[in-house]
């Protein structure tokens, strides 16, 4: 019986080599629901185990729009220089589980840390690693929500998330509903302001409408939490 994988051949920017990875078929890929924050559950194989690259001979890891792209000559000096020389070689490139997909994501922050990658990029990884940890149903998930927050925040204040405005839109929404799961009841309340007052909403009927309902729920927790304080 096919498990829905296919093998993909992959040279690696940074030390040139060759080495194969896993992914799941397009056809094979169905999610039987989502959270709120996106998180999406699949029925057979989940194709987000397989969003990190790792090139097994130097270690570089990305996510998978990261290998298209030729790297700097610095960049490749810094991660043969910093991460490669620690690297003990193993393939990432048979089937996963899911803390073979977590390792792989770890691996992935390290290499954009050495990099200095965009803080947008380094939130993706980090709001996966939530998710990750939320389907093991450990307490991790909340560690990796405060580190995707800060590095949103940090992509939307500093960054901009330049030419692509859907994007901001989703970003915006993403902080509401995280900072919401934080139990930062009144940070997410602005941010979901910030969400429904972008002029890009219009185009996003569906994140519109979910930002309205999180946003009452916000309201509701901020108010009940101050009830409960005075
Ligand atoms: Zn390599």
């Amino acid at each position: 019986m096919s498990d829905g994988l296919y093998e993909k051949n992959i040279i690696c920017p940074i030390c040139n080599n060759k080495f194969t990875t896993k992914k799941v078929k397009t056809s094979a890929i169905r999610v039987s629901k989502r959270d709120t924050d996106f998180c999406p559950y699949y029925e057979g194989e989940n194709p987000l185990f397989y969003g990190v690259f790792v090139c097994e001979h130097c270690g570089y890891a990305a996510l998978e729009g990261g290998f298209s792209i030729t790297k700097p000559e610095e960049n490749k000096e810094k991660i043969l220089n910093t991460i490669s020389p620690k690297w003990n070689p193993r393939s990432y490139g048979g089937r996963r589980d899911i803390d073979e997909a977590i390792e792989a994501y770890k691996l992935a922050l390290l290499c954009c840390d050495v990099l200095n990658e965009k803080s947008s990029i380094q939130g993706k990884l980090c709001l996966r690693l939530a998710w990750f940890y939320r389907y093991k149903n450990e307490k991790e998930e909340k560690k990796f929500i405060d580190f995707t927050i800060n590095f949103f925040e940090k992509a939307y204040t500093g960054e901009r998330i330049s030419g692509n405005e859907d994007e901001e839109v989703i970003v915006l929404y993403l902080l509401g509903e995280l900072n919401r799961r934080a139990e930062k009841f009144s940070k997410s309340i602005i941010w979901f302001d910030k969400t429904l007052s972008n002029p890009q909403i219009k185009r996003k009927r569906h994140i519109e409408l979910k930002a309205r309902d999180q946003w009452s729920l916000a309201r509701e927790e901020y108010k009940k939490r101050k009830a409960e304080v005075v």
